[in-house]
C-alpha cells in the first residue's frame, strides 16, 4: 500500500510545531513514532494535507525525576521508558504495559508514549483497507450517518485499544498540553470523550507535551492485566491497571482502571471505594469483577475479532487478575 501525498514538517522546537499547528490545524496531524498514524494513511483512514514530525524536537524527548513525580516527555521512545530505573521502581506496572506492546523491534524502538496515549481508537469495521470498507458502507467515522457496530447508535463506539492508557491513568497520570491558547493541564482519565469519532480532549491546534506521574506517597504496588489473541504484535481486547499503597493490612489508596470496553478507559469507582479502606477478601475480589462485568455490559459492542461476550467475560478477569495481582492474592480466575 502506498502512502498518499502531503507536506511533511519537520520543526527543531516546539514553538515551531505549536506555531504550524496553530496554522495548520486538523489538516495536519502529529507524527511522533509514525508505527500507527503511518498504517492509517496508507489505509486511506486520514489524508491529510501536512504531517509535523516530531523527530527533531529534543525538548520533547526523555524522562525527568523530580521530587514529587517522574515527568515523561511526549516523544520519548517505549524503550526508553522500559529501561528507565525510577520507573522500574516505582512504576513497574507501566513497564509491562511498555513491553506488551506490538513487537519489540518496531514499537519499542519507534513507538513514543504520546503516540500511544493518543492512539486512535480501534474497531474492525474500520481499521481495514479502503479496498474493504467499500463493501461495508460508511460509518461516524468515515463520514456515514450510523454505526456498522450497532446501527441506530449516534456515536462511534470504536475502543481505546492503547496498552499504558489504564496504568497512566491508574498511577493518577496528569498531562501537560501545549497549543495557542497555551499550556494546560488534564488527568490522563479526563483526557477522553468517550465518542470514537473525536476521541480525545484535545483541540486540533495543541499537542500533549508531557506525562506527569506522581511519585506515591508511601511503598506502593501496581499491576496490569491484558489478553491479546497472539503473545506479540496484537493489541489488548480487554485490560486493566490496579495501583494500591496498603498500611497496617488495610488498602489506604486503590485505583482500578479498566480500558479495550469503549472509547474511553473507565475508572471503576465503584469498585474503589468498595476495597478502600478495607481488609479485602476473596468475595470482594469476585464483587469487583462482577463490577467490571456490569460495566462491560453497557459499553462493549460487536466490533473486535473476539465475539461480544467473551469481551465482556474477560473484561471481568483481567480486572480481577489486576486487583488480585496489587492486593497480594493467590487464587485460581472465576
Ligand atoms: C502491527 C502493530 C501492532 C501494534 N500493537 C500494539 C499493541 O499491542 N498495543 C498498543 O498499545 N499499540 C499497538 N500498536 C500501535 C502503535 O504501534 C503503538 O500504540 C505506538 O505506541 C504508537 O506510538 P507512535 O509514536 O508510533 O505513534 P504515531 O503513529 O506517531 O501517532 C499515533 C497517533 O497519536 C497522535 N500523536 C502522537 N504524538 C502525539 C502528541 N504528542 N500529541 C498529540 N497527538 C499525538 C498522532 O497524530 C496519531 O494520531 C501496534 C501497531 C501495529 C502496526
Ligand atoms: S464503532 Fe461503529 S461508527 Fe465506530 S468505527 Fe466501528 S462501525 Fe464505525
Amino acid at each position: 500500500m502506498q502512502l498518499p501525498q502531503f507536506d511533511y514538517h519537520a520543526p527543531d522546537t516546539l514553538e515551531k510545531a505549536l506555531a504550524l499547528k496553530g496554522n495548520l490545524g486538523g489538516m495536519a496531524p502529529v507524527l511522533a513514532g509514525g508505527t500507527d498514524l503511518i498504517v492509517h494513511l496508507k489505509q486511506r483512514l486520514f489524508s491529510p494535507a501536512a504531517v509535523i514530525s516530531l523527530r527533531n524536537i529534543k525538548s520533547l524527548r526523555g524522562i525527568e525525576t523530580r521530587a514529587d513525580a517522574i515527568v515523561i516527555r511526549a516523544a520519548t521512545p517505549l524503550a526508553e521508558i522500559a529501561r528507565d530505573t525510577s520507573i522500574q521502581e516505582h512504576f513497574p506496572a507501566l513497564v509491562k504495559a511498555v513491553n506488551s506492546i506490538g513487537a519489540t523491534g518496531i514499537q519499542a524502538f519507534r513507538g513514543t508514549i504520546g503516540g500511544n496515549l493518543c492512539l486512535q481508537p480501534r474497531c474492525i469495521l474500520y481499521n481495514q483497507s479502503r479496498f474493504w470498507r467499500t463493501g461495508k458502507g460508511s460509518c461516524h467515522r468515515t463520514g456515514g450517518k450510523d454505526c456498522l457496530a450497532l446501527p441506530g447508535s449516534e456515536s462511534c463506539h470504536s475502543v481505546c485499544s492503547a496498552d499504558t492508557v489504564p496504568v497512566l491513568a491508574a498511577f493518577s497520570g496528569q498531562l501537560t498540553i501545549a497549543g495557542s491558547g497555551g499550556v494546560r493541564q488534564i488527568p490522563v482519565s479526563d483526557f477522553f470523550t468517550g465518542k470514537g469519532e473525536s476521541p480525545f480532549k484535545i483541540t486540533p491546534d495543541e499537542m500533549v507535551t508531557e506525562i506527569r506521574l506522581p511519585l506515591p506517597w508511601a511503598p506502593a504496588s501496581s499491576a496490569y492485566h491484558r489478553l491479546g489473541m497472539r503473545s506479540a504484535v496484537d493489541f489488548p481486547l480487554a485490560n486493566a491497571a490496579a495501583t494500591a499503597i496498603m498500611q497496617d493490612g488495610k488498602v489506604e489508596t486503590f485505583r482500578l482502571v479498566i480500558s479495550s470496553a469503549g472509547p474511553a478507559p473507565v475508572v471503576l469507582k465503584e469498585a474503589e471505594a468498595l476495597i478502600r479502606g478495607n481488609k479485602p477478601d476473596g468475595a470482594m475480589i469476585d464483587q469487583v469483577r462482577l463490577m467490571a462485568r456490569r460495566m462491560a455490559e453497557g459499553v462493549v459492542v460487536e466490533n473486535s475479532s473476539i465475539s461480544k461476550d467473551y469481551r465482556i467475560k474477560m473484561l471481568g478477569v483481567m480486572t480481577a487478575r489486576a486487583v488480585k495481582d496489587v492486593l497480594g492474592f493467590a487464587g485460581p480466575d472465576r
